[in-house]
């Protein structure tokens, strides 16, 4: 049988084959030190456990009515856009989506026809050009320089715009870099983009996740020009522990989301009610339980980034937000005789017996991605084993 040729062009996700190696060697029994993780390693907090459990004895087993979202979610997550982002969005601005990943394909679809071009900065994640490439359009990527923690600057993304250029991807915290855009650089990206017809995507997922003296600033909360053109995404799966639950949300302006509505309701029918139920009720509930989990994603953050800098080989910028390190591997590489974040990963794999994400999946072969949403014993672990194998500096 012919599979068809957007399924062909389609990669695997590279992350999630490193995860499949990985738990095949804990199967027959060798203790792996997972880093390949992208989901946080808590429980979803006691009190949205319980809003989905109510919704189920409630009845709120049928369909999502409408399927765009039932109102009680997306007016939670009008209140968290004002509260937290100083963002004002009706609920017709708003669509719950089966988390964050299709909320941004929906987008894609919504907006993209073939040939339009989408500047996405690298490292990136993983389903971005892959997205792309489902509705035919172009990726151009631009990728940050390590020097400058892998930030692209305005000139950069000014330089890249063309008349063909139609969306603009924009992820801070970063995954996989593990850096944040400070205010100032989102305000002078904003800066390029506004009057220009360039909608922009900013993935927020990660917004609750910053460590430091930092202060997150939304993309659409630039000025008026940037609100009207932005499409801003988040999901409870990293700021709620809820990965599994697949709710995510996105907000802008409301032909787009229209569009992107319709398209859902051919497609998914949205995500189950009462995880809309469970997602509403994180999003106006106590917010303490997310203020423990960045407190300790922080301090793991702090003790990895200085052992990875201790060994030798490795060089790593520090980890702003997220939870994830990014670390430059070419001398490491070079110590292991291997080139390439692929071949290195599976050397520390087999030698150490350590799973990391291969930086090619991100667009940066000199890197590799170990997250630290695992426990401090295994970071301790895994340190450990990578400076016995590298060596110390
Ligand atoms: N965007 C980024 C940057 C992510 O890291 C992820 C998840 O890994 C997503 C979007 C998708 O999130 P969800 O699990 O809610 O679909």
């Amino acid at each position: 049988m012919k599979l068809s040729r957007r399924s062909e062009q389609l990669a695997e996700s590279a992350t999630l084959a490193v995860a499949a190696k990985a738990a095949e060697m804990k199967k027959q029994g060798i203790d792996v030190v997972g880093f390949g993780a992208g989901e946080p390693d808590f429980p979803t907090p006691e009190y949205i456990r319980n809003a989905c459990k109510s919704a189920l004895d409630a009845g709120h087993t049928g369909y999502a009515k409408p399927a765009s979202g039932i109102l009680p979610a997306k007016e939670a997550a009008c209140s968290k856009l004002k509260r937290e982002n100083g963002l004002e969005y009706k609920p017709s601005q708003v669509l719950i989506t089966v988390g964050g990943k299709e909320a941004l394909f929906l987008a894609c679809m919504a907006l993209l026809d073939p040939g339009d071009e989408v500047i996405l900065p690298a490292p990136y994640w993983v389903s971005y050009p892959e997205q792309i490439k489902l509705c035919d359009a172009k990726c151009v990527i631009l990728n940050g320089k390590e020097s400058n923690n892998f930030k692209l600057t305005a000139d950069e993304i000014a330089n890249a715009i063309t008349p063909k250029t139609k969306v603009l991807i924009f992820n801070s915290p970063s995954n996989p870099g593990g850096f944040t855009y400070t205010p100032d650089e989102v305000r002078a990206i904003a800066k390029v983009v506004e009057g220009k017809p360039i909608v922009v995507f900013s993935d927020e997922m990660y917004d609750r996740l910053i460590y430091g003296n930092q202060r997150f600033l939304s993309f659409a909360a630039c000025s008026p020009q940037a609100y009207a053109q932005t499409l801003t995404f988040n999901a409870g799966s990293k700021t709620y522990s809820m990965t599994g639950w697949r709710v995510g949300y996105v907000a802008g302006p409301e032909p787009i989301i229209k569009a992107m509505a319709k398209i859902q309701s051919q497609t998914t029918s949205g995500t189950a009610t009462f995880n809309q139920h469970a997602l509403a009720a994180a999003l106006n509930g106590p917010q303490d339980a997310v203020e423990s989990m960045r407190k300790e994603f922080e301090r793991r953050a702090e003790y990895m980034w200085q052992r990875l800098n201790a060994i030798k080989g490795i060089t790593c910028v520090q980890p702003t937000g997220a939870f994830y390190a990014f670390p430059n591997i070419v001398e490491a590489a070079k110590i292991l005789g291997v080139k390439g974040s692929l071949a290195f990963s599976a050397a520390l794999l087999e030698k150490a017996h350590v799973a990391v994400v291969p930086g090619e999946a991100f667009g940066c072969d000199d890197n590799v991605r170990l997250s630290f949403a695992t426990s401090m014993e295994q970071i301790q672990k895994g340190m450990d084993r990578l400076e016995k194998l590298l060596g110390s500096k």
